[in-house]
C-alpha cells in the first residue's frame, strides 16, 4: 500500500456545520493522495499536521503529459515537481 501524494491543501475543517457559530475555525491540512494497492489506484483524502503537510508537499506528484521518444506516444504521468523527463517504461511500447 503506497500512497502517492497529489495535493496538500490548507482547508477549513468545519466548512458549513460551523460556519455561523463560529469565528475562528480552525484551518487545517488536506493530503489528498491516490492510495495504491497491487496496481489499482483509489483517490483519497486525510487531514494531518501543518508539520506533516510539509513533508508531504515536498515528496507531491504532478500530473505531467510526456511524448515518448521511441512511438511518439503521448501519455500523462505522476511524477516529482521539476521532472522533465519520464523514467520508466511507455504505456504505449513499454520502452
Ligand atoms: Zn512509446
Amino acid at each position: 500500500m503506497t500512497k502517492m501524494t497529489i495535493g496538500v491543501y490548507k482547508s477549513n475543517k468545519n466548512a458549513g456545520r460551523f460556519r455561523f457559530h463560529r469565528k475562528n475555525t480552525n484551518k487545517i491540512w488536506k493530503h489528498y493522495f491516490l492510495d495504491e494497492d497491487e496496481g489499482e489506484y483509489t483517490f483519497q483524502t486525510e487531514w494531518v499536521s501543518a508539520f506533516k503537510a510539509i513533508i508531504l508537499k515536498r515528496n507531491q506528484q504532478y500530473k505531467k503529459t510526456f511524448v515518448c521518444l521511441e512511438c511518439g506516444g503521448r501519455f500523462t504521468a505522476y511524477v516529482p515537481k521539476n521532472t522533465t523527463e519520464y523514467k520508466d517504461e511507455c504505456p504505449h511500447c513499454g520502452e
